[in-house]
């Protein structure tokens, strides 16, 4: 079953969720992605990746992702979030964490993180061939 991955990051972090995608695009092409609005449009129009875009994060796009994911539509999550910046949507932010939790989904909320993951997965899917 194809990989489900979704992709945020906060506006300060978006130029390296960009460059993260870039690099692991062979990887991301096999997945199907899902993405916040703004995250999305920058990543399929940087590297032509097909993205699933909801809305906004400020405008629902998190919850909206959340909601997938407690219905075990998200395998794994990709989060950059600004612990530099107060986000309005903090509210929607930590339920989308959560939810990470409740469903024991991977989440990565750095990019240190978010390679381990990509690691893997690249692994995982090299394997299959
Ligand atoms: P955006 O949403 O990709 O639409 O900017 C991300 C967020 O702020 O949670």
């Amino acid at each position: 079953m194809t990989t489900r991955i979704a992709l945020i990051a906060h506006d300060h972090k978006k130029d390296d969720i960009v460059k993260l995608s870039g690099e692991y695009v062979d990887t991301l092409r096999r997945c199907d992605i899902v993405a916040t609005g703004t995250t999305g449009g920058r990543i399929s129009e940087t590297h032509g990746l097909k993205v699933e875009r909801m809305l906004s994060g400020p405008h629902g796009g998190d919850l909206q992702i959340g909601a997938q994911l407690a219905e075990g539509r998200v395998d794994m999550v990709i989060f950059l979030r600004d612990p530099m910046t107060p986000q309005p949507h903090e509210p929607d932010i930590n339920a989308l964490v959560r939810a990470c939790d409740v469903h024991n989904i991977p989440c990565a909320t750095n990019i240190s993180t978010a390679r381990m993951i990509l690691d893997v997965l690249t692994m995982r899917l090299t394997q299959q061939v």
